[in-house]
């Protein structure tokens, strides 16, 4: 399995999953003609995505999914009420339930429940014969079908959006800082880093993501979570850029499997 992520924050989140000729684009936050640009870049053409899933309906999740969907013609995924938000042709929807698996040839997904201010919000497990991932960028409360999802996972990608104190400290406005605090928001470093202690032995890498440009950064998000390790827990930690590229293989016979370029 191969996990590529284009960047993670409020100013856009998509992610690549593939498995042989079966590439998912999960969410699509940036322009259209970016994300082409960058799954091209994954090896993957016009017409040559399997599925589209879309994990909710805020503007830095699906910005580029209208346009990008000229050049592909696959199904788009999403919750009754993610799709009810999005207003898409309905003859690409295909509508999938929390605790369904869904397969599309070489990978399986299911969507995750989550706590967060949209329209029927998920995260994801996805899975092959050689990995799992778990992805969730945006939750207020990680519940236990979200730690559940981490216990199992080879790569976890877990939202660590702000440093507790920079927020309290910060820029935004009181109705803001309790929205992002509420447990329909944002996880804290903090809270994450209690999702990463439950990560399980076939964990290998955790991606921070979602970080807050003005609330949050790198270094105190990575040592928020590295502090708070389990005893044994051993794997790679790596904050994702708002915007990047970074790709995680699950040959471990290839000597790097995270790569941030
Ligand atoms: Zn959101
Ligand atoms: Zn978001």
């Amino acid at each position: 399995m191969e996990v590529f992520c284009f960047g993670s924050g409020s100013r856009g989140n998509a992610f690549v999953v593939r498995v042989r000729r079966t590439a998912f684009l999960i969410d699509a936050g940036f322009p259209p003609s970016v994300l082409r640009t960058w799954l091209a870049r994954c090896g993957i053409r016009d017409q040559e995505l399997s599925a589209v899933v879309i994990t909710h309906e805020h503007h830095d999740h699906v910005r580029g999914l209208a346009g990008l969907l000229r050049w592909h013609s696959c199904p788009v995924f999403a919750t009754r009420g993610t799709l009810a938000a999005l207003k898409l042709e309905t003859a690409r929807c295909v509508r999938v339930a929390p605790d369904e698996w869904v397969e599309v040839h070489d990978l399986a997904f299911c969507p995750v429940a989550v706590w967060h201010d949209a329209n029927e919000p998920v995260g994801l497990r996805i899975a092959s014969p050689e990995a799992e991932l778990a992805l969730f960028t945006d939750l207020g409360s990680p519940t236990s079908e979200v730690i559940a999802s981490v216990r199992n996972a080879t790569l976890t990608i877990i939202e660590a959006n702000h440093d507790r104190t920079l927020l309290e400290g910060g820029p935004y406005p009181e109705w803001l800082k309790r929205r992002i605090t509420s447990p329909y928001g944002h996880l804290s470093n903090d809270a994450a880093a209690q999702v990463v202690r439950e990560c399980g032995p076939s964990t290998h890498t955790v991606w921070l993501a979602h970080l807050s440009a003005e609330t949050n950064r790198p270094e105190l998000a990575e040592a928020a979570v590295r502090t708070r390790l389990a005893r044994g827990q051993m794997f790679a930690i790596v904050s994702l850029a708002q915007r990047g590229f970074y790709r995680w293989c699950s040959d471990y016979s290839r000597p790097e499997r995270c790569v941030a370029l």
